[in-house]
């Protein structure tokens, strides 16, 4: 069984990745080193709800939310799990030539229904053909303890990631994004997960309004000190049909541009501790949803322009993480 958590040795003096001519440890490194082979990302839509969205944290949704730009299978007919997962399998093995797949509860909040009923959806994408391991998405609020055990339990024979909405550690931002929660549930979810030995992702987001480029660096800090295990990067962008676009449309939103961006994620990675994998560099939307900035939806030119920042700085992931 592969370990959900990192593998690097704490006691080298050079991580592999930097030894390999990386210049931070990307989320294809990662999978070859614990999956022996490329392995890609299904999104599973499993249907669930969100507690920012029926009322009981909130009724609008969190500032940046479209549940629609998240995933194919909310813009089309919703098939079952099963056949998710077949569909997702089948296009990328044409295109990849891949055998193997994580099933990836991304769209909702997906440990909001009772224990029983997650374990159900959870097996049924484990027994997929060509499913070697689980990332589950969720909101650092919503993770009761059962559901905590119930992944700890599936952790033991295959691979497991809680993958959690953190954001920003600024409270002011929290409330700014209508997130409905504050970074103290976010310590209080890592910790728990942590006690029982479960690997933690953290999705966050740079170029907050009000967050200074030293803000996000903090942000990295707190990530080092928590000891995630993994983080998803996305700059702040406007998708369509959000509280965040009638914000843009009233004029009343700055965004970072891309040069700014870049900078502050080559800041981030600085401060970053170097065993956590990084499974993205941006966000984007499918082009109908993306409204601003248009750049992010260059993804591949993106990640370029870091690599090159990085190089041009001669830096690296980790450099001066505490
Ligand atoms: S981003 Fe997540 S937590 Fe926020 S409204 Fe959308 S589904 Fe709910």
């Amino acid at each position: 069984m592969p370990p959900s958590s990192t593998k690097l040795d704490p006691h080298e003096p050079v991580p592999f990745w930097r030894t390999a001519g990386h210049r931070y440890y990307r989320l294809g490194l990662y999978f070859r080193q614990v999956f022996g082979q490329p392995t890609w990302k299904i999104t599973v839509d499993a249907g669930f709800d969100c507690p920012n969205r029926d009322g009981t944290v909130g009724t609008g949704g969190c500032r940046f939310c479209n549940p629609a730009s998240f995933s194919p299978n909310r813009r089309h007919p919703l098939g079952g799990i099963a056949d998710q997962i077949a569909h997702g399998a089948a296009r990328l093995g044409h295109r990849h030539g891949t055998q193997r797949f994580l099933a990836y509860f991304q769209p909702g909040t997906n440990t909001y229904a009772p224990v029983s009923e997650l374990r159900a959806r959870y097996e049924e994408a484990l027994a997929c053909p060509g499913v070697v391991g689980l990332i589950v998405g969720t909101r650092p609020d919503c993770i009761a303890d059962d559901a905590l055990d119930l992944l700890a339990d599936l952790a033991r024979s295959t691979w497991v990631s809680l993958e959690l909405g953190i954001q920003t550690i600024h409270d002011r931002s929290l409330d700014w994004l209508q997130r409905g929660h504050l970074h103290e549930a976010s310590v209080d979810a890592v910790t728990r997960a942590k006690q029982r030995g479960l690997a933690v992702g953290a999705h966050l987001i740079l170029g907050l309004p009000d967050e200074t480029r030293g803000d996000m660096l903090a942000t990295a800090d707190e990530m080092t000190r928590l000891k995630i295990e993994s983080v998803k990067l996305h700059n702040l962008y406007v998708v369509g049909d959000t509280p965040l676009a009638r914000d843009h449309a009233a004029g009343r939103l700055a965004l970072p541009s891309r040069e700014q961006y870049i900078d502050c994620v080559v800041g981030f990675l600085e401060r970053l501790r170097p065993e956590c994998v990084v499974h993205r560099l941006a966000g984007d939307a499918p082009p109908e949803y993306l409204i601003e900035p248009q750049w992010c939806g260059r993804k591949t030119e993106l990640r370029a322009a870091i690599e090159a920042e990085l190089e041009r700085r001669d830096t690296f992931q980790g450099r001066f993480a505490e």
